[in-house]
This record gives C-alpha cells, sequence and structure tokens, in this order.
C-alpha cells in the first residue's frame, strides 16, 4: 500500500508509516487478559493516520473506501479488549485532534469525536450541568471511543450505562469514495454503542447532561462482605445520591496501594462518590449499619480505583492475575445469596468488586473481578465461568475481542442493517463483528466476502 495520498491529503508529519514509528498506536490496555495480550501480539498496521478536523477525517475515509484498505478509528486507545488495534492491517485512524466541545444545551452537550471526557465535564460544568455518565479513564478517553468502546461508569450507580438513554445522537460518516453523513438519535444510536468502531465513523456525539452536584470521596468499611453488599444496594437504591459506589472485597481492596492507609487490613470497604449535601445523612445509614465511615483527601482521585481500574491495581500487586466482568441478580437477595456462594467456593481465587448501574429502576450489580491464582485460561477458567452460571449470573467475556463475545446488548438486525449500508466493503475494523452476526441470519460474513474479492 502507498502512502501518497493520504501524505497529499495530511501533509507528511500526519501520516506515520507503519513499524517502530507507529508502535504506540498498537498499545492499549488488552494486556489485562493474558489470552488478548497473546492474541494481539503481532498486530500491525501500514499507517497511522492523525486528522485535524473533521473535513480531513471525511478525506481519509474517503480515500480509504477508494484504495479498498481496511480503516481502524482510535481515541486514546484506553480499551480493554484490543478494540482499537487493527486485525488486517490498513490505517489507524487516530481522532485527538478532531476535538472540541460544539454546543451545551440544556439536558446535552455536542462534542467532535476526539473530545477528552474531561474537557466535555467541565464544559458542561461551566453551566451547571454534569456528564451523566463517564467512564473512569475520563481524563484521557474521548467521546467516540467511550460510545464505541465503553459500556458505562462514574454517574451509572445513578443513571444508568450507555443503553439507558445517556447517549441522545451521534452522526457518522459512511466508508464509501463520497462519504455521507448519517444522523441517528434516541433508540436508533444502539447499533453504534459499544460496537468497536465496526458501523460508520462518528463525527459528533451528544450526551445527555444532568444538573451537576458537588460530591465528596467516603470510604465506607465493614467487616463482613455480604453485609457490605447489602449496604451498597440498599444505598444506591435509597434516596442519597452517590455518583459512585464501589465494592471490593478486602482481599481486593489491599491491592489499592495508594489508598490502604485509609482502611484496616482485612476490611471490606466501598469507595462512595456521595453527593457533598448528603455526608452525614450517609455517615448515619454507615453507623446503624454496623460500619465505619472514613474520611478521604482530595489526592488520589476517587476516579482512579473504580471499574477497570480496579484491574490495573490488581495486575499491579499479582502480575499473574487475569479477569471477569459479569453481572448479579438485580434483586437484593439474589444478589447477597450470590456474594455468598461465590466467597465459599472460590476464596482468594474470586476477588469480588462490583460497580452499580440503575437502569429504569432496577439496581444492577456488576462485577468486574480480580482473578488471583487461577491455574488456566482454559479449564479452570470455564469451570469458574460455568459456576457463576449455574448461580444465575451473567457472564461477559473479557478476553476476547469479538464483538458479540463481550458485552454487547444490542439488537444483531439492527447492526447488520446499518453496517451494511454505512461500510459497504466491509472495511471498518474488520474481524471484530463475529461471522456469527451476519451467518445467523443468513447473509455472507465480510471476511467471507473480502476472501472472495482476492480470489
Ligand atoms: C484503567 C481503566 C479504566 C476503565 N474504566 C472504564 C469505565 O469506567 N467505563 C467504561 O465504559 N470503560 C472503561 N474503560 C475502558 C475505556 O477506557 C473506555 O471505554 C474509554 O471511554 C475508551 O475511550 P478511548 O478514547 O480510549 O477509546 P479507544 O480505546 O481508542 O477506542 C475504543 C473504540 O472506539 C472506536 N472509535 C474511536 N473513535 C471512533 C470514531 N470516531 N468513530 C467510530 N469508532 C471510534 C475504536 O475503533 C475502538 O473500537 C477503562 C479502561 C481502563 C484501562
Amino acid at each position: 500500500m502507498t502512502l501518497d495520498e493520504f501524505t497529499a491529503l495530511l501533509g507528511p508529519d500526519r501520516v506515520v508509516p507503519g513499524g517502530p514509528a507507529a508502535s504506540a498506536w498498537l498499545r492499549d490496555f488488552s494486556w489485562y487478559s493474558p489470552v488478548l495480550e497473546n492474541a494481539l501480539a503481532d498486530t500491525t498496521v501500514d499507517a497511522v493516520l492523525r486528522p485535524r478536523s473533521v473535513d480531513e477525517l471525511r478525506g481519509c475515509v474517503a480515500t480509504a473506501a477508494e484504495l479498498r484498505v481496511p480503516v481502524t478509528l482510535r481515541g486514546a486507545g484506553t480499551g480493554n479488549y484490543g478494540q482499537s488495534l487493527p486485525l488486517q492491517r490498513g490505517v489507524v485512524v487516530d481522532v485527538r485532534d478532531v476535538a472540541g466541545v460544539l454546543d451545551v444545551a440544556s439536558g446535552r452537550i455536542s462534542v467532535l469525536p476526539g473530545t477528552v471526557l474531561k474537557d466535555a465535564e467541565e464544559a458542561a460544568r461551566l453551566t451547571g450541568q454534569e456528564l451523566a455518565i463517564m467512564p473512569s479513564t475520563y481524563r484521557i478517553s474521548t467521546a467516540a471511543g467511550f460510545v464505541s468502546g465503553g459500556s458505562g461508569g462514574i454517574g451509572g450507580a445513578a443513571h444508568g450505562d450507555l443503553w439507558d438513554g445517556n447517549v441522545l445522537a451521534v452522526e457518522l460518516l459512511t466508508v464509501e469514495e463520497r462519504p455521507r453523513t448519517v444522523r441517528l438519535e434516541g433508540d436508533d444510536v444502539r447499533p453504534v454503542l459499544h460496537t468497536y468502531g465496526t458501523i460508520g465513523v462518528l463525527t459528533r456525539v451528544e450526551l445527555r447532561l444532568v444538573p451537576a452536584r458537588d460530591y465528596t470521596p467516603v470510604v465506607v468499611a465493614f467487616r463482613d462482605l455480604p453485609t457490605l453488599a447489602g449496604f451498597a444496594h440498599d444505598l444506591v437504591a435509597g434516596d442519597v445520591h452517590v455518583r459512585l459506589c464501589s465494592v471490593h472485597e478486602a482481599a481486593g481492596a489491599a491491592m489499592l496501594t495508594p489508598i490502604t492507609s485509609l482502611f484496616s487490613p482485612g476490611e471490606d470497604v466501598a469507595l462512595v462518590w456521595v453527593d457533598s449535601t448528603r455526608v452525614e445523612d450517609l455517615r448515619e445509614l454507615v453507623g446503624a449499619a454496623g460500619g465505619r465511615t472514613v474520611d478521604w483527601a482530595a489526592k488520589p482521585h476517587i476516579s482512579q480505583f473504580p471499574f477497570s481500574h480496579t484491574i490495573l491495581w490488581a495486575r499491579k500487586a499479582e502480575p499473574a492475575s487475569s479477569w471477569l466482568q459479569c453481572e448479579y441478580a438485580s434483586d437484593r437477595a439474589g444478589f447477597l445469596d450470590q456474594v455468598a456462594a461465590l466467597r465459599d467456593r472460590y476464596p482468594g481465587v474470586f476477588l469480588q468488586h462490583v460497580e452499580f448501574a440503575t437502569s429504569a429502576g432496577r439496581t444492577r450489580p456488576l462485577g468486574i473481578t480480580p482473578l488471583v491464582g487461577l491455574p488456566d485460561h482454559e479449564v479452570a477458567l470455564e469451570e469458574l465461568i460455568g459456576f457463576c452460571r449455574s448461580l444465575g449470573m451473567t457472564v461477559l467475556n473479557p478476553h476476547s475481542y469479538v464483538v458479540e463475545e463481550g458485552g454487547f446488548v444490542g439488537d444483531t438486525g439492527q447492526v447488520v442493517a446499518l453496517k451494511t449500508s454505512c461500510d459497504p466493503y466491509g472495511l471498518l475494523n474488520p474481524g471484530k463483528l463475529g461471522d456469527s452476526f451476519f451467518t445467523s441470519r443468513g447473509l455472507t460474513p465480510p471476511s467471507a466476502r473480502a476472501a472472495a474479492a482476492r480470489r
């Protein structure tokens, strides 16, 4: 593949040829998984493109379509499943310089794709609003990357996840010689949520805002995991507003090394980011339930520990550890039974770490679980997953780069329809939508179409 067309479009300083210079764009956080670390070790690319505007981005897409070159979009590269790593070479398009806040209205912020979410949050706060949800990586990750590769995060305890109306609209470019702009609103955005940039090239993202509050970080400590888990479930379901309630059993909490001085060894803890006007109410609730609260200094910031940040600390403490994602029962009793069963069956191995999302009034405990001391990733992991399923839990596989094996919760038919019209040559992030997406609907998968075209 020659880079001349792209260089003519962007200038030489905006086209990084494949090879050592491009290696920084071929890393993400898929090394959390030993399976993905292996599978993606040999990833290569023909060039990295760094457009500075939507017009330049459009030019990159049009040229790639003309040349039939695979296109993988990339934001900050903080994904955990190799979402932004190309499986079939081609070009990686880094959108971080296509950034900026376009508009802030009541309940809505509109941004360019590469806008860092922290900048969006700050712009929203200037108007007395805040992002309804944002990932714990909001200080570096981008709006398009979150919508295409993330799922939820901070704010989720009150406002749910990406699928709960928090992405109000997107605009995307189709991958054709003359790219069209397609606008999707409301439920129509669902096919682009967590489908790894396989549907279209996002050029505008509109996220839900809610009235801003001030928050105070507090550590809540108990000496019994099911008691803490029950307390956390009640807290999230109750009327004290929390932006975050991140539960860690004692063995996992001990790995959050920068903050272990805040609690005692053996204590199970919840990291709570509570509406500052309700701190005293929180203290009373904790005291009444038999726990204690500990004040948290401003640094390190509480966002450095919840969601997938927990796995970062676990991997630092136990480099051979792995992880799993799962969803517990939403009813309180069922959830607590599952917590107790896992504690009894996998002590010191399945280190329970639970985040919460509230979707349509339902309190959903979500496990992002460090796994320590598993003998292997085949038999032992399968057995553990089987045990979780036997308890009625949903298990999501973080050891795959294929969309439908991870946290995909969309409608396959809707995805296939939009994919077919927006990416007719199957050039977007090829290999990430599994063949089953297409074969289950009697359609030829893009991989087979591409193979036929090569013959
Ligand atoms: C420590 C840690 C904590 C995390 N915490 C959370 C969390 O709380 N919640 C959560 O949901 N995730 C979390 N993640 C995962 C990740 O950080 C977030 O999902 C983040 O928002 C991804 O943004 P990014 O800019 O890094 O995207 P990238 O990783 O660069 O890309 C993600 C996907 O978006 C696609 N993409 C990028 N730009 C475009 C575009 N313009 N058009 C179409 N597709 C595009 C890419 O192709 C890729 O498939 C965490 C990861 C780590 C390492």
